[in-house]
């Protein structure tokens, strides 16, 4: 069938991306779904800093791509084996787990072997390749390429949802609250009565704290930009602190959710935990970054960091964990919505990104 989908040409283009034009929005062709994958009409798909790092080359992917990992949708039409009918709401996940590797036995610790190396070669975790255009390969994103109006994707990357949870909501269970939330629930643990403060608060870091006040947690936000913090304390977070202010007031906690995926972000994590705390680190900065931090804390302080990929989560276990937390009333994930645009619009959507104005920003369809 023919779709419409933004392809990303080449990694690295400067920014503005609206200006230097690496993606090119236009038509496509998508094969019908082989033995256990699905075809999904896409409804709403977030601009998430996985795509920004592939458009500027921070993570170099094979291209043409066709971008967009995190998002919902209907199932048109199933192939063999999927077990899941066509009409159902799923929620696309980026990192398919086989379920039979040696890293699928971790329970979420470590990312599934072979969907990784499926995700790095830019095809489906089975192997192929369902997009072309004018009958040359276009790459999938992370097994999913949601910035279109329809997906094939195999069965092991989506999770259904009831339908009373919105397209909206759906698709940021799939990355944001996946991540961020699986930082605090699988990585940090915290214990009953500790408090939890995230640095870098864009998505995941938002929902991450949102998930720890839901929790009933005492929540702390630190990041750079004031109208974040104001957010922040919106949502319910006990404190905000620009990271300056957080090593005036001295702010030290038990548990520290590192989300913003740069070196310094990481510094200021470390800072913040306090003596016996934990420091988990899910940002996913350039691979050169360097931090700094002085090793005799960890062993005085007895300390631990924690490295989290996708919130060392199980998809089909984490998120219906997160739908009930949502339908009690506890997670307004709704919150994390700062602008609802048009396919056309992804270019100046990732140069928002780009700016750290923009929260979660969703594509319509
Ligand atoms: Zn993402
Ligand atoms: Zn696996």
């Amino acid at each position: 069938m023919q779709i419409t989908g933004a392809v990303l040409e080449r990694c690295g283009a400067p920014a503005p991306f609206a200006a230097s034009e690496p993606i090119t929005i236009g038509p496509l062709e998508l094969d019908p779904p082989g033995p256990g994958e699905l075809l999904v009409r896409i409804e709403a798909a977030g601009v998430c800093h996985s795509d920004l790092s592939v458009v500027d080359g921070s993570r170099v992917r094979p291209v043409p791509m066709l971008l967009g990992h995190e998002a919902a949708g209907i199932v048109e039409e199933a192939g063999s084996g999927t077990g899941i009918a066509a009409g159902r709401r799923v929620v696309m996940t980026f990192l398919p787990r086989c379920g039979h590797c040696d890293a699928c036995r971790t329970e979420g610790r470590l990312p599934c072997t072979v969907g990784s190396a499926a995700n790095a070669a830019g095809t489906l975790v089975g192997g192929g390749i369902r997009l072309r255009r004018d009958g040359a390969a276009v790459n999938h994103h992370l097994g999913v390429s949601a910035f279109a109006t329809h997906a094939v994707v195999a069965a092991a990357s989506v999770v259904p949802v009831d339908d009373d949870v919105p397209p909206d909501i759906a698709a940021l269970l799939g990355c944001a609250v996946l991540t961020g939330g699986g930082a605090v629930f699988n990585a940090g643990r915290p214990g009953p009565e500790d408090a939890v403060a995230v640095v870098g608060l864009g998505g995941v870091g938002m929902a991450a704290l949102l998930v720890a006040i839901a929790l009933g947690h005492k929540a702390i936000g630190v990041d750079a930009v004031p109208a974040k913090l104001e957010l922040a304390r919106e949502l319910g977070a006990a404190a905000a602190y620009t990271p300056a202010g957080a090593a005036d007031a001295e702010l030290r906690t038990p548990v520290v959710i590192e989300a913003a995926g740069s070196a310094r972000a990481f510094e200021t994590a470390c800072a913040v935990t306090a003596p016996g705390g934990t420091t988990v680190t899910v940002g996913l900065p350039h691979p050169d970054a360097r931090a700094s931090i002085a090793p005799l804390v960890l062993t005085a302080e007895a300390r631990t960091v924690v490295g989290s990929y996708l919130g060392s989560a199980v998809p089909n276990r984490d998120i219906p964990r997160y739908v009930a937390l949502w339908r009690s009333g506890r997670l307004p994930l709704d919150r994390l919505v700062s602008d609802r645009i048009a396919l056309a619009d992804l270019p100046a959507a990732l140069d928002r990104l780009a700016a750290g104005t923009a929260l979660r920003q969703l594509v319509t369809f």
